[in-house]
């Protein structure tokens, strides 16, 4: 249940993204194994116009903080595998903080990349993925016009 309600919000901070037609609306939670939120982000939030919400949210917690190992990343689209933006695609930042645990509503099409497989990244590298499609609708809302094509 817990899951489902953090995965929501996620989709949420999607439709607070400022539109894109080179990038996805994302929306990202970071939880603690005890319920407890350490941070949220959405896309290009705030001045960065080429930030994802992962790393937006991921920037705002103490990468010291030992709830990490045990914390789920929400993201409303899986965390990237490569981005044209940055170097790090957001499944290595992740990985790099520690965080074991992923809860997603959408697997990235290859709508600006191929291959966009950053559940594979993160399952190498350790996670665990859990998709819940139930959410899809709600995460694919704010990105209509990207997938129309
Ligand atoms: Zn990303």
């Amino acid at each position: 249940a817990a899951d489902h309600h953090w995965l929501a919000l996620a989709c949420e901070l999607a439709a607070e993204c400022p539109p894109s037609e080179t990038a996805f609306s994302v929306g990202a939670v970071v939880v603690a194994a005890d319920g407890t939120e350490l941070a949220r982000g959405h896309s290009r939030e705030g001045t960065d116009p080429v930030v994802h919400a992962e790393e937006a949210a991921l920037a705002k917690v103490d990468p010291t903080d030992p709830r990490l190992v045990t914390a789920t990343v929400y993201s409303s689209l899986e965390p990237c595998a490569r981005r044209a933006s940055r170097p790090a695609p957001c499944a290595r930042l992740v990985l790099d903080a520690g965080v074991r645990r992923v809860v997603t509503a959408w697997r990235e099409p290859d709508t600006f990349v191929a291959d966009a497989d950053g559940s594979g990244v993160l399952a190498a590298g350790g996670a665990t993925v859990v998709v819940l499609p139930e959410h899809e609708d709600r995460a694919k809302a704010p990105n209509g016009h990207l997938l129309g094509r």
